[in-house]
């Protein structure tokens, strides 16, 4: 079995120590300075008292501070866990107290982690799991460098088992409450080498990362397996245009990571056709298919998009559509990577075996064992069809799925059928109770500004493009559809208010 995360840094350090590992601002960290902060604050966070298990939760946005986190937590054989950074102050304290973490390493302007902090003291109250008292906080900049610039020795990693717990990462809360998927050593392991097989990536890349590293998707598709190669990130707080078109050249970039809104922005400013993109290899793409009018106005740049399709608890890569199958195969999801499994079960539902894969959720027994088949496959909670060649269509969640006169009905077929009218800019269905078909859909429509469009006329739209039992009963304009942190529809507010 593959030694654990923690030695990561070490062995870096000890083929590639020149290479630069990190950018952020003007900021450059080698190998070997990455190994050195990482081994200084492994010993400082031993010196307050972390040791094997105990958890260590790192709060903002994208800086080298969250990879020097991850890899001295994991080298003392303790548990990283990143919090979202785009969440309430209730939410990270709930998270804080629901995996008890030792150490909060936060990011500088303190506000957000002071309100996290105080709500925190609040749940202390009524929680068993909440111990603010011996919650140690160092903040980015402040007791956090010092501790790395102030550590007398150097933190060698621990032995650890490769099914032991290295990151904690909770889901994004589309279909419940967020739980934490128990990623171990093995499972981030497994999918970086994955990825370094598929995505076929090179010692030289350098990639440009603004999407946050607090969801899997930059960390298992990004992070870790450039990380492991031995190329560089390009680290950025936030995704931004114009920085974007200024860095791609300036830095080199050759690979760059995000979802589809991100390159359909960069594609639409003034300046993308003056923007030297020649030294970009290809597009890492995830959380939704690329619309072939994108392909084909990155095709004409010369650019291939490779899409991923996966979950946390899978550290996250299940499904890839390669590049040489990006047009044949447009709107699909791909084939599985190479070490992991996927079948489709009885209703469709995508089901995952594979080293990637989680055994469970932290402190959820009944979700944990809920979320596996008989034979230990993964359910995944959304639907899909396969073609001939292997290549998945992802259809709906499961949980989203209703049924409407003994027929299956999509809410995603039938939103996407809906943004299809010129004046609707946003759609969302849910399936609700209904005495004569069963369930029958009901929906929200959010309209471009200035727009007249009534609900009937809406509704009329659907004639002829959707079959009768897929038609919503009634359809509701509004201003916003809510949305969770990850920008995913919150069908469960939806709901509520239905009730
Ligand atoms: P929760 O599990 O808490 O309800 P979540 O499933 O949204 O939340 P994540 O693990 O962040 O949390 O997201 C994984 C989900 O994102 C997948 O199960 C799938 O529904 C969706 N998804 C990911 N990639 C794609 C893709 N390429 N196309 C369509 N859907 C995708
Ligand atoms: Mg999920």
């Amino acid at each position: 079995p593959p030694p654990g995360l923690g030695s990561w840094t070490v062995r870096r350090a000890r083929t590639t120590p020149e290479r630069t590992a990190l950018a952020h601002g003007g900021r450059r960290l080698t190998y070997a300075a990455l190994d050195d902060r990482v081994r200084a604050l492994a010993a400082g966070l031993a010196g307050l008292g972390v040791a094997r298990g105990d958890r260590v939760a790192y709060l903002g946005p994208n800086h080298p501070a969250f990879v020097e986190t991850l890899f001295a937590t994991t080298a003392l054989g303790a548990v990283f866990v990143p919090l979202n950074a785009r969440l309430a102050p209730e939410e990270h304290a709930f998270a804080l107290a629901d995996t008890g973490a030792r150490v909060l390493v936060h990011a500088p302007g303190a506000d957000v982690s002071d309100a996290a902090l105080q709500t925190l003291d609040v749940l202390a109250v009524r929680s068993e799991h909440a111990d603010r008292a011996s919650l140690t906080t160092l903040e980015v900049g402040a007791g956090y460098d010092e501790l790395i610039t102030t550590a007398a020795t150097r933190s060698d990693p621990v032995h650890v088992d490769p099914d032991d717990t290295a990151v904690l990462l909770y889901t994004s809360g589309t279909t419940g409450r967020p739980k934490a998927a128990r990623l171990s050593h093995a499972n981030l392991t497994w999918n970086a080498l994955n990825v370094l097989v598929d995505v076929d990536l090179a010692r030289d890349e350098v990639c440009l990362l603004s999407a946050p590293l607090f969801h899997a998707a930059a960390l298992g598709m990004t992070c870790l397996p450039v990380l492991l190669k031995g190329g560089t990130l390009v680290l950025e707080e936030a995704f931004d245009v114009d920085r974007t078109l200024d860095l791609v050249p300036a830095q080199g970039v050759t690979i760059m990571f995000g979802v589809p809104t991100m390159f359909a922005a960069l594609a639409r400013s003034p300046r993308f056709a003056d923007t030297d993109l020649s030294g970009v290899r290809y597009l890492l793409c995830g959380g939704a298919p690329v619309p072939p009018s994108l392909l084909e106005v990155y095709a004409a740049r010369g650019l291939t998009f490779l899409q991923g399709y996966g979950m946390t608890e899978a550290a996250p890569g299940v499904l890839l559509l390669d590049r040489e199958h990006a047009r044949e195969k447009t709107g699909t999801a791909g084939r599985p990577h190479f070490f992991s499994d996927v079948r489709l079960g009885d209703s469709g539902e995508i089901l995952v075996r594979g080293p990637n894969v989680v055994d469970g959720y932290w402190r959820r027994p009944d979700e944990s064992a809920e979320a596996f088949d008989d034979e230990g496959w993964f359910r995944s909670g959304d639907v899909a069809t396969v073609d001939d060649d292997g290549f998945h269509r992802i259809v709906d969640r499961v949980k989203d799925l209703y049924i409407s006169g003994g027929e299956n009905v999509s809410p995603a077929e039938v939103e996407g059928v809906l943004v299809g009218h010129p004046d609707v800019v946003d759609a969302a269905v849910i399936g609700v109770p209904d005495e004569r078909w069963g369930e029958i859909g009901r929906a929200w429509v959010v309209l471009a500004p200035g727009a007249t469009s009534t609900p009937s006329d809406v509704l009329t739209f659907l004639e002829g493009r959707l079959a009768r039992f897929k038609h919503p009963r009634a359809v509701e304009v509004v201003d916003a559809l809510p949305r969770n942190p990850t920008g995913k529809l919150d069908k469960g507010a939806l709901r509520a208010r239905e009730h």
